[in-house]
């Protein structure tokens, strides 16, 4: 008798205790609500989109006509370079800070986003892998006035094939000269410096072969080419540049010889997410906008959003643009905790450039004939779309990273 009453009271201790963790547990788990930090930095984001971004994209999409006077604006209010540390006179934000900014940003103008981003990407290496002296020296310039800088991986002969780059840069006493074509660079003509990846081992695997460098945009011998004119995010600038010779000293080597290839993909960990996020606000407003629409649109005596096939079509909006969205938390947060977030990075990109997709072409058929034409804001959205499948890995390349991600898990 007395050893089922210690039974008992023993399992009602731990019934309770258990009620309580759960009960906690539900709460505390997982967070899906932003601090009041993290709400007052997306509200401005937010603002600064919707008030000053969006109503100067059409212009810049018409005219390709880079918009300086929005990014000095945005640098201002510290909605640039927010991952650049504090000791380097930046805000020092964590990836999913900076995820919360981007998506704003993008809501307006995703290609005013991009030119603004791109300095996150050519950032992200230095933050990562250089010595004090080249961050204090290239981020620290950026915080003091409005500047651009841009990543120099792509050539015209090799995208996804990274490793398969001709750009060579060859040690010369105390310097490296370096010689080569690169293509696609966002922030090409406007950029003070840029990170550059060069072959410095012709012989070496990938893993030893390449290293990273900080060239700056006035040295001798660079030449940058015409601003491509593309599909869609025109106000971003994109340019090939030629390097003839260009002399660049040992010290602005970033990370270790030869470790370049690991160095240069490593910073997608960080900015994938971003682009990520970036998708989103291209997704979220292409549903507002034709959610917008499908309301006011009558035909055959109701709102067009009353029919069943239209209402769906913005169903499958919400439920891509909010799985997408989680994905970039997820992909951001397992950054900002240390641990290794590739595999959920692609994911993210991927899931998120082709609910961008969908939901712009989509938006674009809510819209019928309205929305094919430039008076409306739907058409860019879907040009602008497409680019998020292609740069900082197209969605082939990041299927390939998460296929190769669980094949591993299982031989292991
Ligand atoms: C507007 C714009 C801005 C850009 N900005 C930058 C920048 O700032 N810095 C920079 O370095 N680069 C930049 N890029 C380059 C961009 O990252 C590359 O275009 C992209 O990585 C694809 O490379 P690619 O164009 O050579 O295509 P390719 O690599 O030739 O690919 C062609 C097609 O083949 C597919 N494919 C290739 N390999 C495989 C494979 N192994 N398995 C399955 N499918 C495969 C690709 O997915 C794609 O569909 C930019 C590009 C554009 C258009």
């Amino acid at each position: 008798m007395s050893l089922l009453r210690s039974l008992c009271s023993s399992k009602s201790r731990y019934l309770s205790s258990f009620r309580a963790f759960s009960s906690s547990r539900a709460l505390n788990v997982v967070g899906f609500d932003l601090s009041p930090e993290q709400t007052e930095v997306r509200d401005l984001a937010r603002k600064f989109g919707r008030e000053v971004i969006l109503p100067a994209a059409s212009y810049h999409d018409k005219t390709g006509e880079y918009p300086m006077e929005i990014i000095k604006q945005a640098w201002e209010l510290g909605l640039v370079n927010t991952h650049i540390p504090s000791k380097f006179g930046g805000l020092g934000f964590n990836v999913f800070d900076c995820a919360l900014i981007s998506e704003e940003l993008s809501y307006g103008c995703s290609g005013i986003q991009t030119a603004i981003e791109a300095n996150g990407l050519a950032e992200a290496p230095l933050i990562l892998f250089g010595n004090e002296a080249l961050q204090k020296k290239y981020l620290g310039r950026m915080t003091e006035e409005p500047l651009l800088a841009a990543y120099c991986v792509t050539e015209p002969g090799a995208g996804s094939d990274v490793a398969n780059i001709g750009t060579s840069a060859t040690k010369q006493g105390d310097k490296w000269v370096i010689n080569g074509q690169k293509m696609w660079i966002t922030n090409g003509g406007k950029a003070n410096w840029y990170f550059l990846l060069a072959r410095t081992d012709a012989s070496a695997k990938t893993g030893n072969a390449f290293t990273g460098f900080i060239v700056d945009a006035d040295t001798p011998g660079v030449t940058v080419g015409r601003k491509e004119w593309n599909m869609g995010q025109r106000a971003s600038d994109t340019r090939g540049i030629t390097f003839d010779n260009v002399v660049v000293p040992e010290e602005n080597v970033v990370g270790e010889v030869g470790k370049g290839f690991k160095i240069a993909m490593g910073a997608f960990d960080t900015t994938r997410p971003l682009v990520a996020s970036a998708a989103v606000g291209l997704a979220q407003r292409a549903m507002d906008e034709a959610t917008k629409y499908a309301l006011e649109r009558k035909t055959m005596g109701s709102p067009i959003a009353a029919h069943q096939a239209i209402a769906f079509m913005l169903a499958d909006m919400a439920i891509g643009i909010e799985s997408s969205r989680m994905m970039v938390w997820r992909a951001a947060q397992m950054r900002d905790a240390g641990l290794r977030n590739t595999y959920y990075a692609s994911i993210a990109k991927a899931l998120a450039s082709e609910t961008a997709n969908k939901c712009a072409a989509d938006a674009v058929q809510i819209f019928g004939g309205n929305g094919y034409n430039s008076e409306y804001p739907v058409e860019k959205l879907m040009r602008d779309a497409k680019i998020f499948m292609i740069y900082e890995g197209t969605s082939q390349i990041q299927r390939l990273i998460i296929s190769r991600t669980i094949c591993d898990s299982y031989k292991n």
